[in-house]
């Protein structure tokens, strides 16, 4: 039995890191003006394929400047897929517009196009899709539906930098695109958020808004009311080294993703996020759903793999199952969601996982679901 502890996720701080945060404070810029957010937007500008990307403070901000600078305000409605991080929905709460709830899909788990056109109201102004655990959401079919009704599309690309939908970068399909540095994410800078759009009109109020309204030729000129959300040097310090190896910290994960797919091969009644034909997923996390025949319940394996040292999660909880969001179901019935959440168990998935870590996650998981026998 291992000793160790096996974490969901961990940063994994393999390069320049050090070095470039040294370089900051050596050189006292640390606050939000400095050399590293410039290349730090550059860079993921670059990889994204936009022609704009603009630091923030975190993935939360970065989804409440992209429903400002699309207008959103009092008594609009933005359709948002219960089966999210809380922050998606609250973001559109800020702005004092109501989050609208859709159910997923059965085998992405990503937002389902064909519940959204029924959904659609007069108040209705655009549609958040999350690229959820690093799989792309289904995007042409929602495009073509916000094409034809005049909404607009946010992507939150939290869990998914770097994930392609038809080859294509997330972030770059719809109207404008968020990404998180949080801690747990597939890279980080500690807390920091981006957004990336190839709108020059959006970029600009954007930027405007992050830095308290602040008109760019006039110092102390502030027109609109705006915010503090911006990242510090230091951080983007950690991010430019971040993306200096982007590619092996999405290799890793990839790489993570095969060896649970072989692992955990052969059980039965047990599901994983099934990449579509369109999608090359990231894998933020590798979970698996248990189903209905299993006897043993989540809670008792997730136990199990804490006793071994094997650190889980459960699923989100439906976003329209939280007390401040309840109403917003409006009575409705989220069927997938609701099986998907309390059946799911995310496992550890950070890009410093060994081969032998994946391979004792996986035979302690065989052990913990047929403790009590096969379903
Ligand atoms: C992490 C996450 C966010 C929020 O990002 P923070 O940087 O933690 O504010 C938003 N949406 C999704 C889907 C996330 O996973």
């Amino acid at each position: 039995m291992s000793e160790s502890f096996i974490p969901v996720a961990a940063p994994a701080l393999i390069g320049n890191e050090k070095e470039y945060v040294s370089d900051c404070l050596n050189s006292t810029w640390i606050s939000s003006k400095g050399a590293y957010i410039d290349r730090f937007e550059s860079m993921f500008a670059d990889f994204v394929g936009v022609r704009h990307a603009i630091t923030c403070s975190n993935g939360t901000v970065a989804l409440h400047l992209a429903l400002l600078a699309r207008g959103v305000g009092a008594g609009d409605e933005i359709l948002v897929p219960t089966f999210t991080y809380v922050a998606t929905a609250n973001a559109v709460t800020y702005c004092g517009a109501k989050p609208v709830f859709v159910d997923c899909d059965p085998s992405t788990w990503n937002l389902n196009p064909d519940a959204v056109r029924e959904l659609i109201t007069s108040a209705t102004k655009g549609i958040i899709v999350v690229h959820l655990y690093g799989h792309p959401a289904n995007m042409d079919p929602l495009l073509d539906i916000a094409r034809e009704y005049g909404l607009f599309v946010l992507e939150d690309a939290a869990e998914a930098i770097g994930a392609r939908y038809k080859g294509r970068p997330v972030g770059a399909l719809g109207d404008i695109g968020t990404f998180s540095f949080f801690g747990n994410k597939i890279i980080t800078t500690g807390e920091g958020g981006m957004l990336t759009t190839n709108d020059d009109e959006a970029a600009a109020l954007i930027r405007r808004l992050k830095g308290q309204g602040v008109d760019p030729a006039r110092s102390y000129w502030h027109d609109i009311v705006g915010y503090n959300y911006r990242m510090t040097n230091i951080a983007a310090a950690i991010g430019v080294a971040q993306m200096e190896l982007i590619d092996t910290h999405i290799g890793r994960r990839r790489e993570i993703a095969r060896l649970y797919g072989l692992g955990l091969t052969g059980l039965s009644d047990l599901t994983m996020q099934q990449a579509a034909p369109y999608a090359e997923p990231v894998y933020w996390m590798n979970s698996v759903v248990l189903g209905p025949s299993w006897i043993v319940g989540r809670e008792t394996v997730m136990d199990r793999l804490a006793r071994k040292g094997i650190e889980t999660r459960p699923f989100f909880y439906p976003m329209h199952k939280l007390p401040m969001y309840s109403s917003g179901a409006d009575g409705r019935d989220f069927a997938i969601a609701e099986r998907i959440s309390s059946r799911g168990i995310n496992l550890p998935s950070g890009a410093g996982l060994s081969e032998s870590d994946v391979s004792f996650v996986c035979k302690e998981l065989r052990g913990a679901l047929l403790g009590e026998g096969p379903p």
